[in-house]
């Protein structure tokens, strides 16, 4: 073990560090705003490569630089580490507690240091710090992640990251030879050479993530209605023929509901685009609110929506539907009272194509509006 150079090793991972770090800003600033948490994970990578570059100064710096000052910037990228998680997961991280945290640290680091010398003592300390950052990342993100490759390959790699860690805590109890963080010994070479390894890993797996929620992000714009957040027409027509299918090979039933909403032009003539647009927000939540956990919402144009009942004779159907007609005429305070008109068509054995449903809930639609408005039909 002894032809590995330490402090080489040590050297080399602080540059893929800084190479990390320039890559995930570089991710910052080309991913939407949404996408939380680069900017922390790349200081994260910087504050790693700023802890190397101090701790390769071992022997030749002042031990507080290379020990007490060190070991704080590893200990603030990982803190950066942790609090770009929570940022990734929407939470706000508690800086007040990492900061207390890292200035009550600050004195037994000092104190082994320069004080009272004593590598095994620090090492004690800053694993049990590390791992414990670590398996509270690895805990966030297997409870908050969605079930991925790339959310499990970085609770893996933290996991086993922290088992080296803790590992490594449990032999600096053990009574060793002259020790130090460059000793060439088979524990240290195998401590410094994980920790290398780890960091990029973990880089990895935190870009990685990034980009599954960048792809999540595109598929949902893709699939939803930008304003009233409902599917879009191509992914519903979708889902009614996967429907549709089932019903013929189960014999169920399905209904669909076409919705458009009485003279709405006249709401914005009278009260503005803006609020037209309030109201098919509202027109969508009030909807929503009535559905079951199957039930699909599409935008089809304009004030023109469309429900997926799936398993629903015509009969509940209908129900369903003047229920959405009582609760949509019901006023609300700030927005000005509509009216819907609905027509309901349910699927026929022989019908096997979603087009034929969908012309006889137009047909429906089209005689609901021409018998006077804020009704439902069937056809
Ligand atoms: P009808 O009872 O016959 O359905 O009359 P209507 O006025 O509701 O129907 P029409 O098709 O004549 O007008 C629909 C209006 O919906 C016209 C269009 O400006 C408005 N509209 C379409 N999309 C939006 C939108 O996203 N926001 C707002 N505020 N208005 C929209
Ligand atoms: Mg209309
Ligand atoms: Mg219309």
């Amino acid at each position: 073990m002894a032809a590995l150079d330490l402090r080489s090793l040590v050297v080399m991972s602080g540059i893929l560090s800084l190479l990390l770090a320039v890559l995930i800003l570089f991710l910052r600033v080309s991913y939407p705003r949404s996408i939380r948490g680069l900017g922390l994970w790349a200081a994260a990578h910087a504050w790693v490569f700023l802890s190397t570059a101090l701790f390769a100064g071992r022997g030749f710096l002042p031990d507080f630089v290379t020990i007490v000052l060190a070991n704080l910037a590893l200990l603030i990228g990982m803190v950066s580490y942790h609090a770009g998680v929570e940022q990734f997961f929407g939470r706000r991280p508690a800086w007040a507690r990492w900061a207390g945290l890292l200035v009550l640290l600050t004195l037994p680091l000092y104190w082994y240091a320069v004080v009272e010398p004593n590598y095994s003592a620090r090492l004690i300390l800053v694993c049990l710090v590390w791992a414990g950052i670590f398996l509270a990342m690895a805990w966030m993100i297997w409870r908050q992640g969605p079930e991925i490759f790339s959310t499990r390959f970085t609770v893996v790699v933290l996991l086993v990251h922290s088992m080296v860690l803790l590992l490594r805590f449990f032999s600096a109890w053990m009574p060793l030879a002259e020790e130090g963080l460059f000793t060439p010994s088979r524990v240290q070479a195998i401590y410094v050479a994980s920790n290398a390894l780890m960091l990029l890993a973990l880089g990895m797996g935190l870009i990685l993530m990034a980009g599954d929620r960048l792809r999540e992000e595109f598929e949902h714009l893709a699939s939803h209605d930008a304003l009233t957040n409902v599917l879009t027409r191509r992914v519903f027509l979708t889902a009614c023929e996967q429907e549709l299918a089932r019903c013929r090979r189960h014999g169920r039933s399905m209904a669909l509901l076409l919705l458009d909403i009485d003279h709405f032009k006249t709401i914005n003539d009278t009260h503005g685009h803006q609020t037209g647009d309030r109201v098919l927000v509202d027109f969508v939540q009030r909807i929503a609110s009535l559905l079951r956990r199957p039930d699909l919402i599409a935008r089809f144009g304009g004030e023109e929506f469309v429900l997926l009942l799936p398993e629903t004779s015509q009969e509940e159907a209908i129900a369903v539907a003047e229920r959405i007609l009582a609760h949509v005429a019901e006023s609300r305070d700030s927005l000005p009272t509509i009216t819907v008109s609905i027509g309901v068509a349910t699927n026929r054995p022989d019908e096997d194509q979603i087009d034929a449903l969908l012309a006889r809930a137009d047909k429906a639609l089209y005689q609901a509006k021409t018998e006077g408005r804020n009704r439902v039909e069937v056809a």
